[in-house]
């Protein structure tokens, strides 16, 4: 298991990006995906390293959350 809460930044528009442990199976042992509530837009990182699979995701979903301007998806 991944000791791991998911990290969630929110954006300049008022929705979420959250970073979370992706459990699909894979090559690598870590799988972290960056996903933005507002605009859709994800990007991912695999890695047999925990840090390295996490550090790009994180990175985008900081710079990402300064600059999407998009409104939080309606629930459902
Ligand atoms: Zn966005």
């Amino acid at each position: 298991m991944i000791p791991i809460s998911d990290i969630r930044f929110r954006t300049a528009g008022g929705a979420v990006v959250t970073v979370a442990a992706d459990h699909e199976e894979g090559l690598f042992k870590y799988r972290f995906v960056a996903r933005c509530g507002g605009c859709g837009e994800s990007e991912y990182q695999d890695g047999s390293d925990y840090e390295f699979a996490l550090s790009w995701p994180k990175k985008w979903a900081d710079k990402h959350a300064m600059g999407c301007r998009a409104l939080p998806q309606e629930a459902g």
